[in-house]
């Protein structure tokens, strides 16, 4: 017989990846539960929208380590004796950092993951596999959690089956005909903010749509040459001429977009009535050439002391545009008055939505240029602004401008709280969740050691194999008096053809224009694809041709960059061509994969955005469309949600947990347990 369980746990070497939300509840359960060696992960600083939830924080914590803060905290809660016997190593560092090899993840027992992304957590599924460390994984989102145990030659590994992937919307969608909230939140993002406060030498599909459609055929001339200066041309339009004022270059910005653009778009006969689409309209714009309100607060330096947000320091600007304007946007959603501030009211009665996103877009804009101008004379180089959810001048700014379109298309207008979730791809946070998600860790993992206690081949190993559990925490609204249920399963059993522990037995195939795709293209594709971490690509024919890792001499750096920029097909040793195997590997994750190239010319980019296809022979196809996305285009814009109104802590969306919403079904009231 082996020790008993509780044992094992103050006994065992514990690896903790993430100290967040799931982070700290598993922490302190860890602690209760007796675990004496534990070493934690995360990369993270405190920010204060984590202190609802992530209540191993304080205030007076913001802006210093999860890792060493959550370890500080934990041990606190523990009396003298205990914390002497109880070992908490915190390391505030990247998981992906060469010192947590697969040397470092072989001293462990159990690995418990806490993290947000997947990216992350395939990362660690590879150096558990290498290590043949058994892994207990976990996430939530909102109501919705889950614990699954990943335990090599029991079950499956954590990328047995692939994972739904960001959803890509065809950039034709998103410049012609947007029709849901989502497009004009992504046009708005993506291109119009990336275009005006993106940095030097930035041009997105927005410049881009220019040239398209001015394009001469001209013979004699360089169509590269043309193409590169009509990039240039289309670019320069989105910047400030020469001593053209702020608030007159947003003007003209917002007459492009919102009314030149969108009779252009018009014009285009076949995009409309033959597809039973409504033609969109354009904004009036003259009303807001010379708003002096407007302009003096867009060009207020209006902190008070000490209270400019860190975004805006570099101005002394306080956070919000629209508060500078006095607009309460909720209000302005709800037009129609139910506002008690009177204030708000007065406001919204002299400008309903059209202006109030108008104004906002304009006052927002000019600030955000503002810091863009100051950032680049402080720095010496313009590097711009990137869209920050948590950046309130971003966010108004991005709600504004989809709005404004989303009027011209006839799509309902979006409260900024929608707008941030959809703009980040995020939900709520719910602390209860995360709670219960972090008990079901630690009662996972002490099955997890009970196994790898047992000899192996024993009846006992076999036993206790039996009975390890991934268990689904779902929102239980037909069981009256409980909130949650709790549903447990067999694991997954692993899938003979998985390309990470299945030792490559299934095959990638990607389809592709082996004449257009350049070497740095694919390989940043499948960097991404695969999530590696420091790629290394080469073919039989031509050896290696493309290598990332700080270790790279100086020739090596300048011979990759060189064929990174080369077409596939003209790639040294007959090139990359139809059915070339590529060979990948990433030595910090120990991994191993090879890639079946196939040509294939003329894809619609309406049906494949990203341009290729990527198939995964006999593997299960990721959900297309995320469901949280398709969750916040249903919301009635009136800024409700299933966490209520008052929780504005947002949190990024567990990609993972979509599969789960999609696949588990209510289990009958006898089996659940309630909460
Ligand atoms: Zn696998």
């Amino acid at each position: 017989m082996s020790p008993p369980a509780t044992d094992l746990l103050s006994s065992s070497h514990l690896l903790m990846v993430g100290a967040g939300g799931i982070g700290c509840e598993l922490l302190k359960t860890l602690v209760i539960a007796k675990a004496t060696r534990i070493h934690i992960i995360d990369l993270d600083t405190i920010d204060v929208s984590n202190l609802n939830r992530q209540f191993l924080f304080r205030n007076k914590h913001v802006g210093m380590s999860k890792a060493i803060v959550a370890r500080e905290a934990a041990l606190a809660f523990l009396p003298p004796a205990r914390r002497d016997q109880c070992s908490i190593t915190a390391h505030h560092a990247n998981i992906k950092q060469p010192e947590f090899g697969v040397e470092f993840f072989k001293q462990f027992d159990v690995v418990l993951n806490g993290l947000d992304n997947v990216d992350a957590r395939r990362h660690v599924n590879r150096l558990c596999l290498a290590a043949r460390v058994p892994l207990v994984e976990s996430g939530t989102t909102g109501l919705v959690g889950q614990v699954t145990c990943h335990v090599r030659g029991v079950s499956a590994c954590y990328e047995c089956k692939p994972k739904p992937t960001a959803k890509a919307y065809p950039v034709c969608t998103l410049r012609n005909t947007p029709d849901k909230p989502i497009h004009t939140i992504v046009w708005a993002k993506d291109m119009l903010f990336k275009q005006l406060f993106g940095g030097d030498g930035v041009v997105t599909d927005l410049a881009e749509a220019e040239n398209n459609n001015n394009n001469t055929n001209n013979e004699d001339s360089n169509p590269q040459e043309e193409q590169t200066n009509a990039d240039d041309v289309a670019a320069k339009f989105f910047k400030p001429e020469e001593g053209e004022q702020p608030y007159d270059f947003l003007v003209r910005v917002f007459r492009r977009v919102f009314v030149d653009d969108i009779v252009k778009v018009n014009g285009m006969d076949d995009l409309w009535e033959k597809q039973g689409r409504r033609r969109p309209v354009t904004l009036p714009v003259d009303r807001y050439k010379s708003n002096d309100a407007v302009k003096k607060t867009a060009s207020a330096n209006d902190a008070k002391e000490g209270e400019s947000s860190p975004d805006n320091e570099v101005l002394g600007l306080s956070a919000s545009a629209a508060a500078a304007l006095g607009y309460d946007d909720d209000h302005a959603v709800s037009f129609g008055c139910k506002s008690s501030n009177a204030d708000a009211k007065e406001k919204c009665a002299t400008a309903p939505p059209p202006d109030h996103d108008a104004h906002v877009f304009l006052a927002s804009g000019v600030r955000l240029l503002r810091r863009k101008l100051a950032l680049a004379s402080s720095r010496g180089s313009d590097d711009g602004v990137a869209f920050d959810k948590d950046d309130a001048l971003a966010t108004e700014f991005v709600t504004a401008a989809s709005n404004l379109r989303s009027r011209c298309y006839g799509i309902p207008r979006q409260s900024v709280f929608n707008a941030k979730g959809m703009a980040g791809n995020i939900v709520h946070a719910v602390a209860t969740t995360n709670a219960i998600v972090a008990g079901l860790i630690v009662a996972e993992a002490r099955k997890v050691l009970r196994y790898v206690a047992a000899a192996e081949g024993s009846d006992e190993r076999a036993a206790v194999a039996s009975k390890l559990r991934d268990t689904y925490v779902v929102p239980f609204p037909q069981c009256p008096g409980s909130k949650y249920c709790i549903q447990p399963t067999s694991p997954e059993e692993a899938h003979a053809g998985c390309y990470v522990c299945g030792g490559g037995a299934g095959g990638i195939t990607l389809s592709l224009d082996t004449n257009v795709w350049t070497l740095g293209e694919l390989a940043s594709f499948l960097k991404k694809k695969l999530s590696m971490h420091l790629p290394l690509l080469e073919t039989d024919e031509a050896g290696q041709l493309y290598e990332e890792g700080d270790d790279l001499d100086e020739d090596e750096v300048e011979r990759y960059e060189t064929l990174a920029k080369k077409r596939l097909a003209e790639l040294p040793g007959d090139g990359i061509v139809d059915g070339t195997t590529v060979n990948l590997q990433d030595l910090s994750q120990d991994f191993n994969v090879k890639v079946v190239v196939r040509h294939v010319a003329d894809l619609d980019e309406e049906e494949y955005p990203e341009l290729c296809i990527w198939d995964v022979e006999g593997g299960i196809q990721p959900v297309a469309n995320a469901p949280a996305q398709e969750e916040a285009e249903k919301n009635d814009g009136n800024g409700a949600s299933a966490a209520g109104d008052d929780d504005d802590d947002l949190v990024m969306i567990d990609e993972d947990i979509e599969v789960l919403t999609e696949n588990v079904q209510a289990p009958p009231a006898k089996k659940a347990r309630r909460v």
